[in-house]
């Protein structure tokens, strides 16, 4: 006797769950959402205003496909929701000829024939006074890169997702899921209620190691910051129209980024991106992350930026910590579940999955109905990860 309530149950609504959400409701499923906390949130990975969009993909030519979908998509949702969600305001990678960043965004654009140009530093100072590269760093220009707002895409995927029939429960964790055998439904238990279902989509962001436990991918969730700070002079030349998005590969392989400044937040948004050698981001579970920022992890993050952006080397403003839900290759876990052909799960975005989190839904709504996608997500499999 099939009991099922729903056609889909998502867990997890943040930045992947929304989008799943939002998919699976626009193909006349019958979804419920259940989401831990309440939307948006911050106390997950998808908070803090801005996300970097952008299509020379240096981690790998093969998300080239799934970020000009992203943008379709996201454009799509701009236009069913008349809000603004995404801006291109023109993105730098910076560093020298060699860097991840460059060299990476080159062999992108290239294989894809994506429109670039590339600039010297002096260059990089007549166009944009605020930043002081070295005579021998370079910058790979990208005109339709910008950032995507996480907690407004959040939202107006939840609202449509809703406006299509979607029920989402929030503050109400699932403790327990299971698959019954030959894909059989699943049943999902939270402290409120027992639910049916068809299928399930897990999209947990740090939860998944408990989430997941039984699957053992080798996922290490890790602490990272936001951090805002008033410009010394001339905050005009951090606005979107004069200002790019940027990430800068220093010589000792630090990368950090930031953002221009945006309307109705104080200050301008700067981060590291890959920590290993400045000793922040820490390993760390939900339950155990320290959320306090410290004055010396403000100093870190100033001493990259003082020689770098001189002007941005003002009053510290705020700071937000973060989850990194990281792989050992630090590429993304979407796929159908190994063990149960009724589940499909996303995680390990590993710090950058945000700008891809339309077309994950789009994706993981593919598993659920499909069985599978016309994507390119062999990169994705969590079979490269076990034993
Ligand atoms: C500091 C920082 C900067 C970043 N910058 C960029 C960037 O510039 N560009 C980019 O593309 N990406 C960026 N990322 C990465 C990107 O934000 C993440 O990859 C993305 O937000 C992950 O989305 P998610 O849905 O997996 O996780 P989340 O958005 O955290 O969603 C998971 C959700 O599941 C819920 N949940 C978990 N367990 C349960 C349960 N048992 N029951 C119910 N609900 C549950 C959680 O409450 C949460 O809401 C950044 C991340 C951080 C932390």
């Amino acid at each position: 006797m099939n009991t099922s309530v729903y056609d889909v149950i998502v867990l997890g609504l943040g930045g992947m769950g929304s989008s799943a959400a939002y998919h699976l409701a626009a193909r006349n499923q019958r979804v419920l959402g259940l989401e831990r906390y309440g939307s948006p949130h911050d106390r997950g990975s998808s908070h803090g205003h801005s996300r970097v969009i952008r299509q020379s993909y240096f981690e790998h030519p093969a998300y080239v496909p799934l970020l000009l979908r992203a943008y379709e998509l996201w454009e799509r949702l701009e236009h069913e929701t008349g809000r603004d969600l995404m801006t291109l305001c023109g993105g730098l990678m910076i560093g020298g000829a060699q860097s991840n960043v460059v060299a990476g965004s080159l062999a992108s654009a290239r294989e894809h024939d994506l429109p670039h140009e590339i600039l010297g530093a002096a260059e990089i100072r007549k166009h944009y006074p605020s930043l002081s590269p070295q005579d021998e760093e370079i910058a790979f220009y990208e005109k339709r890169a910008g950032w995507v707002h996480p907690e407004e895409t959040v939202r107006a995927h939840l609202d449509r997702a809703g406006a299509m029939g979607a029920e989402l429960h929030f503050h109400e964790p699932v403790t327990k899921w299971e698959a019954k055998a030959n894909g059989d439904g699943v049943i999902v238990t939270t402290g409120q209620a027992e639910y049916y279902a068809s299928r399930l989509v897990i999209a947990p962001g740090a939860w998944a190691p408990e989430t997941l436990a039984a699957l053992g991918l080798p996922l290490q969730v890790e602490r990272q910051i936001l951090f805002w700070f008033e410009p010394t002079r001339n905050p005009a030349a951090f606005d979107p129209a004069r200002f790019p998005i940027y990430i800068w590969e220093c010589e000792d392989g630090v990368q950090f980024y930031g953002f221009p400044t945006q309307t109705g937040v104080p200050g301008v948004k700067t981060a590291f991106y890959r920590t290993a050698q400045v000793g922040l981001g820490q390993t760390c579970s939900p339950e155990t992350i320290d959320r306090t920022v410290h004055p010396h992890e403000v100093e870190v993050m100033r001493s990259y930026l003082a020689p770098r952006l001189p002007a941005l080397n003002g009053q510290f403003l705020d700071a937000r910590t973060c989850f990194y839900t990281t792989t050992p290759d630090e590429h993304f876990v979407i796929a159908r579940h190994p063990e149960h052909q009724q589940v499909a799960i996303a995680c390990g975005f590993s710090g950058h999955g945000y700008k891809f989190a339309s077309v994950v839904g789009e994706i993981l709504a593919d598993l659920s109905c499909e069985g599978s996608t016309s994507h390119p997500i062999e990169l994705f499999a969590p079979q490269r990860l076990q034993g």
